[in-house]
């Protein structure tokens, strides 16, 4: 490949959907599958949503969760029982109508979501109030058949996720379990993805189906859309009577149950992808980046032996701390062509090693996100790699969030809800009778919704009056352009 196939060839700020789908293949995160909607993941794609599962794995199980399997396949009978996840899923569900030759006798539903199949089994494991609460998570990929344009991560018929489903003595417990994952959510964002990160509920209208309550984290994209990056669900009692799942409690009283139901997809490596990577190519955090830093050791025939063995030093040092780095002693490419690939790759920190390094014992490092340059002595490299993999990472954040407080405006008008996001995009924050109908003229004006309410629920409107139908606001409505 030359330099210039290599390179990506469109501007994030100006084609921001085309520069997507360029990124994600040029730099080997995923291809699209030969079936409409679904992609192939390839190895660096997948090694990122590792290392994310792997953050966010151990804080579920440091907090009482454990892992399990379930079928991909789902009874149309277990689908029926809960009518708000049939009528919710049902335009969007494939169905398995044979096995081989012979037509089953009951239709098997690729699994939507697994409310259905994992809930009946939770019925049957809790028995007494002493084996509440019950949680389980599982790692597995969904299928929602929508008729919507591929978009690598953000868009796709088949998508990987998790999904934790937990059973509570009371609404309490349960409200709490809904809360500390959306927790844990917020903090992936905030403390690996280094995405600052709103979260809300979601209106009434827009909840997950037989919720009671569905709260969101919202991140906004550089193209001023907001994301809906995961979810949490309080889902009352409804998937407890549908299946049946009652304990029988200290005074020997038979109960339901509450449960709880919590996501996050794939969907946040598109965001991720989305909001730091730029027209060199993708730009990781430190902290999910496969290979963190990067050596090109640069030399001419007198120089190769000292030069080599001096960068291959520096990263024996490295690894030894337990840093990701690769050495790249191509003899058949120029530092040039590595420097545009490595970064191409979203390589967080490259150390570049010549003769002027090794006769002075120091090392020269490039942060990625924007070419910032540093020259350091050999002799603390490990500790310097660190700091700097670390000021990498606070640089990342900080240009996100100061992108996402200028994003978030108010608006007291329909007129100034349409003519801000028309403009700006972002978030508009502006009071909310609480009333669907009122979402209505936005979303047919300019596909913007309501994203989210504050989550307090007795938190006061921002202002008195519904901005769309001048009735009583009830709560704050942030309206954004979606994903
Ligand atoms: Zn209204």
């Amino acid at each position: 490949m030359t330099e210039q196939e290599l390179g990506i060839t469109t501007s994030k700020e100006h084609e921001t959907g085309e520069w997507y789908a360029e990124l994600v293949q040029k730099a080997g995160l995923a291809d699209y599958a030969p079936m409409g909607g679904f992609i192939v993941t390839r190895p660096r794609g997948y090694a990122i949503w590792e290392r994310l599962q792997n953050h966010l794995d151990s804080w579920f199980k440091d907090t009482g969760v454990q892992n399990a399997y379930f079928p991909m396949f789902i009874p149309e009978s277990y689908l029926e029982k809960e009518k708000d996840i049939v009528e919710g899923f049902d335009p969007e569900v494939a169905w398995v109508t044979h096995g081989g030759y012979e037509e089953l006798e009951e239709r098997l539903a690729v699994r939507p979501t697994s409310e259905s199949i994992i809930t009946p089994f939770i019925a049957q494991w809790v028995r007494s109030h002493r084996d509440l609460p019950m949680r389980v998570n599982q790692w597995c990929s969904v299928v929602r058949w929508e008729a919507t344009e591929t978009k690598p991560f953000f868009r796709t018929k088949e998508f990987l996720w998790q999904e934790g489903h937990t059973a509570h003595h009371d609404a309490e417990d349960a409200r709490e379990e809904m809360r500390t994952r959306l927790q844990q959510y917020e903090r992936l964002y905030e403390d690996v993805l280094a995405m600052p990160a709103l979260t809300g509920r979601k209106p009434e209208h827009d909840k997950f189906p037989g919720a009671d309550t569905t709260t969101t984290v919202e991140t906004l994209m550089p193209d001023g859309k907001s994301v809906q990056a995961a979810t949490s669900h309080y889902l009352g009692t409804s998937f407890a009577e549908a299946y049946d799942v009652t304990y029988v409690d200290e005074d020997e009283e038979e109960q339901l149950a509450h449960t709880t139901s919590w996501g996050l997809s794939w969907r946040a490596l598109g965001a991720l992808f989305m909001t730091h990577s730029d027209d060199q190519g993708l730009v990781l955090p430190p902290t999910l980046a496969p290979t963190q830093v990067v050596i090109v050791p640069i030399w001419d025939e007198d120089s190769k032996e000292e030069v080599l063995e001096y960068a291959a030093d520096v990263a024996v040092n490295l690894e030894d701390a337990g840093v990701r780095v690769e050495l790249d002693d191509r003899d058949n490419r120029n530092p040039g062509f590595k420097y545009n690939e490595h970064e191409l790759n979203g390589v967080p920190l490259r150390i570049e090693i010549g003769s002027y390094e090794v006769d002075d014992e120091e090392l020269t490092l490039v942060h990625r996100p924007d070419g910032e340059e540093a020259t350091v002595d050999r002799e603390e490299a490990v500790e310097t790699v660190e700091d700097h993999l670390d000021t990498i990472y606070a640089k990342l954040y900080a240009e996100a969030e100061q992108t996402l407080e200028g994003e978030i405006r108010e608006a007291e008008s329909r007129e100034e809800i349409l003519g801000t996001i028309g403009q700006h995009g972002g978030y508009v924050k502006c009071g909310w009778c609480g009333d669907e109908a009122c979402e209505e003229p936005i979303k047919e004006a300019i596909a913007a919704e309501i994203v989210m309410v504050p989550r307090e629920e007795d938190e006061e409107p921002i202002h008195d009056e519904c901005a769309i139908c001048g009735e009583d606001a009830e709560e704050t409505a942030y309206f954004a352009k979606t994903y």
